[in-house]
């Protein structure tokens, strides 16, 4: 590929101030503005941990990385460490990392058993995250004001900038209108506009925040291939259940597969067991609830206490499978259901990776070769064909994905983080 023609600045290193204050170096970059984003995208990922890294990435000069370099510092987003990086092969080069005091975004997450809000700088790495319970009641703007005033008080707390908030819930949201069109788990009505809600509640307690609101499993796979399990994989397919309910989603060369309305991968209604259980959209044997943690419980006979999180409940009979045969029968019931799930969706969408999160992933790691075996059996290719199966990376998945998600106007145009 081609060099691209963004002169270099003459700007030392002595001039430059970090914050607003940065006129030399602007003149130059107005001219490669475009490239400011795509290195913040690399830094941000881990995927340019040096200045030559960088260079090679974006196909420019060496000059023209260390002027993008020095601009992504002076916003104050990234760190350059002229210390030489002794580690890698041939002519040394600068470090690059995220800027460890710079911004922080606001994640939060909406869940059956709570929720949870984070702050979250650059690179992938979430502050100590809050959970709390839902509140008594259900409606959704006095539950979104609870998440937005926890928020708040992580903001309020922290000596960091705090540049967006952004949501993720365990239902569909359509991009046109930001409504929450299953919110089942949530008992909310269909079309609740939560994107509209949660920008208000977010205004109430943090005026003047852009706000963001997205599907959860698609936050998750967005998270996992940026900093997780997905780095490189080229069609990956994540599949997750957390609390009640399955997740899907599917990113395709670095974008997620949103559909035409951000309704894409709704792969808990599959139906993997006709006569199976059943399920809130009024059909039987939905992967969605064949295949979710109260599944296995049930297939246990256990039931959690009230107050329990139903992960934590479902991992502690994976746990027993080990030395218990109904704890063991029960592990293998919904394997067979994940795996006939899956298989489904390998067919239809044929990608190369399969991450599992929630308790997926500890079903892999209780079956870790009969899960990726029932897939290959199912999938019309057969074993000839195996799609590596592995487990999520990431601890908190979700919010790590509505940071992304906040994150993104501004690795998307850096320049903007300056504003406000
Ligand atoms: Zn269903």
């Amino acid at each position: 590929m081609q060099n691209r023609g963004v002169p270099h600045t003459t700007t030392s290193p002595a001039q430059r101030v970090p914050g607003r204050d940065r006129p030399a170096v602007r003149p130059a970059l107005d001219r490669g503005r475009g490239l400011l984003g795509p290195a913040l995208a690399l830094i941000h990922s881990g995927r340019a941990p040096t200045r030559s890294v960088l260079t090679s990435e974006l196909a420019v000069t060496r000059a023209t990385a260390g002027a993008i370099a020095a601009e992504l510092e002076a916003l104050g987003l990234v760190a350059v460490d002229p210390r030489p990086s002794g580690s890698g092969r041939g002519r040394p080069s600068h470090r690059l990392a995220v800027a460890p005091g710079g911004p922080v975004v606001l994640a939060a997450q909406l869940h059956a058993d709570g929720f949870s809000v984070a702050l979250a700088g650059l690179g992938g790495t979430l502050g100590e995250p809050v959970d709390r319970p839902l509140p008594r009641t259900a409606d959704p703007e006095e539950v979104l004001r609870a998440v937005a005033e926890a928020g708040a008080r992580l903001v309020a707390a922290s000596p960091r900038r705090c540049l967006g908030a952004a949501l993720a819930v365990p239902t569909p949201v359509t991009d046109s209108g930001g409504r929450a069109l299953a919110a089942m788990y949530l008992d909310w009505p269909s079309g609740t506009p939560v994107r509209d809600l949660f920008a208000a509640a977010v205004a109430g307690a943090l005026p003047g925040l852009p706000t963001a609101v997205a599907n959860d499993a698609n936050l998750a796979a967005l998270a996992e291939h940026r900093h997780g399990a997905g780095c490189g994989a080229r069609h990956l397919l994540y599949v997750t259940s957390g609390h009640r309910g399955v997740g899907g989603a599917l990113v395709v060369d670095g974008r997620l597969h949103t559909g035409s309305d951000g309704l894409a991968l709704e792969v808990g209604q599959l139906t993997v067991d006709p006569g199976g259980r059943p399920c809130p959209c009024g059909r039987r044997g939905c992967l969605d609830v064949e295949a979710d943690p109260p599944a296995l419980l049930a297939a246990a006979g256990v039931t959690p206490g009230p107050a329990e999180p139903l992960l934590e409940a479902a991992r502690a009979v994976v746990r027993a499978a080990s030395h218990d045969p109904v704890a063991r029968a029960a592990v293998d019931r919904v394997v067979e259901c994940l795996g006939a799930g899956l298989a489904g969706m390998v067919n239809i969408l044929n990608p190369d990776r399969i991450v599992l999160g929630g308790i997926h992933l500890d079903l892999l790691a209780a079956a870790p070769e009969r899960l990726p075996a029932v897939v290959a059996e199912r999938c019309l290719w057969g074993r000839s064909a195996g799609v590596p199966v592995l487990p999520a990376a990431l601890e908190r998945p979700d919010l790590t994905g509505a940071a992304e998600l906040a994150w993104q106007p501004f690795l998307d145009d850096p320049q903007s983080t300056a504003a406000g």
